[in-house]
């Protein structure tokens, strides 16, 4: 692989041989692998590199931990009351999808037009995944940073809203790598109906989306909903540690990288 100049790049690929690309980002790090992914009507090539970076034995702050809920109303909440959010579909794109939708309902199946509609929403949408993925990456860099423990739902059992709230992934476990956060998962039942101060559990407590009022005699106490329940969260990871005894034993970042391949090959 070789420089082009400020903004472009070239690589030699198997069965393509050069390939000339936009150098959009430093590498950092000796190249291990290549790959070719195409998204939206446009193609990728991202390079695997080894950065020397090793996962540092403790964090920097090792006693901060921070319950998580990723929500579908707002994207991330802590127990710490910080909210993470942004729009990732602008006002007009969601305008354009709209009337793309109508005019593929129009086109008849297998037709050229249908498939240019196609391509046209794909467009839209890859750019809005774009937005999440960059918008993830962000906050994991955020909340690894700050927190030598990360407590997230395991949304495996949470089936009703997984869907919802799977779309907007997980912090990666590739930004811990490199401050050494642990990411425990437990489970999910009643963090939004429990009261974080004194463990009355109702849906009743919950007023609205976004108001919790506990209704147990004597407490009365108040919170944003979604922080509340990213407490119980936090607090629920206290109950996981005495129970396996290590908190080790739930680690799942990743100590090397792995390769990714994507089983597409360029036409
Ligand atoms: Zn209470």
């Amino acid at each position: 692989m070789e420089r082009l100049g400020r903004k472009w790049g070239r690589a030699k690929l198997p069965k393509l041989g050069w390939v000339t690309f936009r150098w959009s980002r430093p590498l950092g790090g000796e190249i291990r692998s290549a790959t070719v992914s195409r998204k939206g009507g446009h193609w990728f090539v991202s390079f695997l590199v080894n950065d020397q970076a090793t996962t540092p034995e403790q964090h920097a702050m090792p006693d901060t931990v921070a319950g998580i809920d990723w929500g579908v109303k707002t994207a991330a909440v802590t127990s710490d009351g910080e909210f993470f959010d942004r729009p990732f579909i602008t006002a007009g794109e969601t305008a354009r999808c709209r009337r793309l939708q109508q005019q593929l309902a129009r086109t008849t199946k297998g037709s050229a037009n249908r498939a240019k509609v196609r391509a046209h929403m794909n467009k839209i949408m890859g750019r809005v995944a774009g937005r999440r993925a960059d918008f993830c990456a962000v906050t994991a860099a955020h909340l690894t940073a700050k927190n030598a423990f990360v407590v997230l739902e395991d949304l495996k059992t949470r089936s009703m809203t997984a869907s919802a709230s799977g779309t907007l992934a997980e912090p990666g476990s590739r930004v811990a790598r490199y401050t050494g956060t642990r990411v425990v998962k437990v489970n999910p039942a009643y963090t939004s109906q429990r009261c974080s101060a004194c463990g009355f559990v109702t849906g009743g407590n919950r007023e609205s989306q976004a108001v919790f009022r506990c209704k147990a005699a004597g407490c009365g106490h108040t919170a944003h909903a979604d922080v509340n329940a990213a407490i119980n969260i936090r607090h629920a990871a206290g109950h996981a540690v005495s129970a396996c005894g290590d908190l080790g034993n739930s680690r799942s970042v990743k100590q090397e990288p792995v390769s990714r391949a994507t089983g597409r090959t360029p036409t």
